[in-house]
């Protein structure tokens, strides 16, 4: 067998997983169905910029504005969360898919536009080397080698406006339980003169387009849009929960991104936890062929890296999907009058919540009293 991969998907994780290999001298080539990469765009790009400095992704020059906080709605009743140095910037996708490309192939990757790979392709591919399915949320490379399933998907529906709001520094989420189940509503400031107005919603629930039309007819929504230009619009999805395997080592196939469910459940953004695990995937990868070590390495270090997380995610995404709108609007009352948002806003971390936890045990072993405020 050949020390060749082939990474079918040239998405964020699809790439940055084939930079890693190629630069572990590994033989690569990424395939993507579509002609131009990274469009249409359908997501947004905000990233914690301790996530981006994870990846150590050259990123600069797709940022389109920096946040330092986020405002969270409930039932009329507001928790600030705010923060003086910058938590997460805001990325133009399309760009950051072409930041990928480049870093890839600069190291070496082959990257092979305008080719949707089939299972009889893969068939050849997994026994001429290593397959990685890094093929988005609906993957032909799970289904084809039946390698566990996603339970659960988000529908998703949101719109670019040619305008502004009061603060271009914070992210307001909206949480309305008759509007959106499952997610929520949001309103990010792409730039300082665009306004991107999203929401999700479970599934199950039904349409994200009549859930995003209910939710900017909202005076909320309404009243910040006002008459503002739609520069763009799209649908999409997102899988929200983990598939319960991510490798199947008699194949020799390994699952990254959204192909393997690794979104963060409370709010959906997949970029960081889907591009640390192809950096996993790799380091495994060049032990299979170097010292013929086991492919399970993968997933045992991607759970090992992510699972408490992943599960502080769960639990908030299932207090906030089963609390209703005035139990939510309550709680956010209560946080804000104890100074959660300040606490959050210091020593929170939007991709791993245990760090958190962390600093929350490194200060009570400090004080004997807490004070969030
Ligand atoms: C509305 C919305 C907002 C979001 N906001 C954020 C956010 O703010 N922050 C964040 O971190 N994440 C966010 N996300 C999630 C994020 O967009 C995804 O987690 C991320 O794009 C997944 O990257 P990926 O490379 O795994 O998959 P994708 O980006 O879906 O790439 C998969 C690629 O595989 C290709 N492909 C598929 N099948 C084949 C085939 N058979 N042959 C060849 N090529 C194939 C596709 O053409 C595609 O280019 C959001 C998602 C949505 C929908």
């Amino acid at each position: 067998m050949e020390e060749k991969v082939s990474v079918i998907g040239g998405g964020t994780a699809g790439l940055v997983t084939a930079k890693r290999l190629a630069k572990l001298g590994i033989n690569t080539v990424v395939y993507d169905q579509k002609r131009v990469l990274g469009e249409p765009v359908r997501a947004s790009g905000i990233l914690s910029i301790k996530g981006l400095q994870k990846i150590g992704m050259n990123y600069s020059s797709a940022i389109t504005n920096t946040l330092h906080g986020a405002r969270i709605h409930a039932n009329g009743k507001t928790m600030n969360i705010s923060s003086k140095p910058a938590v997460a910037h805001v990325l133009d996708r399309k760009r950051l898919n072409d930041i990928c490309h480049d870093e890839a192939v600069a190291e070496g990757a082959d990257v092979l536009l305008g080719k949707r790979v089939t299972g009889r392709e893969l068939e050849g591919f997994s026994s001429e080397g290593i397959v990685v399915g890094a093929d988005g949320a609906v993957s032909e490379v799970a289904r084809h080698y039946k390698i566990g399933s996603i339970k659960n998907y988000l529908l998703t529906y949101k719109a670019e406006y040619n305008t502004s709001h009061d603060d271009h520094r914070v992210v307001d989420v909206f949480f309305d339980g008759k509007v959106s189940k499952g997610l929520f509503g949001w309103i990010c400031p792409n730039s300082e003169d665009i306004l991107e107005v999203g929401i999700g919603v479970d599934s199950s629930f039904g349409n994200a387009m009549a859930s995003f039309k209910k939710f900017i007819s909202t005076k909320e929504i309404s009243d910040v849009i006002g008459n503002a230009k739609r520069i763009s619009e799209g649908a999409s999805m997102i899988p929200v929960s983990q598939r319960s395997r991510i490798v199947d080592p008699k194949s020799r196939v390994l699952l990254v991104g959204d192909a393997a469910g690794q979104v963060k459940p409370s709010t959906g953004g997949g970029i960081i936890y889907g591009s640390i695990a192809g950096i996993l995937a790799a380091e495994s990868i060049k032990n299979y062929f170097e010292h013929g070590a086991d492919l399970y390495q993968y997933e045992r270090a991607y759970r090992k890296t992510f699972m408490l997380d992943i599960w502080m995610h769960e639990m908030v995404k299932s207090f906030y999907s089963g609390v209703g709108n005035m139990g939510m609007g309550f709680t956010l009352k209560i946080l804000e009058v104890l100074g959660f948002g300040r606490f959050l806003g210091r020593y929170g971390d939007m991709d791993m919540p245990s760090e958190m936890a962390r600093n929350l045990l490194r200060l009570g072993s400090k004080n004997s009293e807490i004070s969030f405020g």
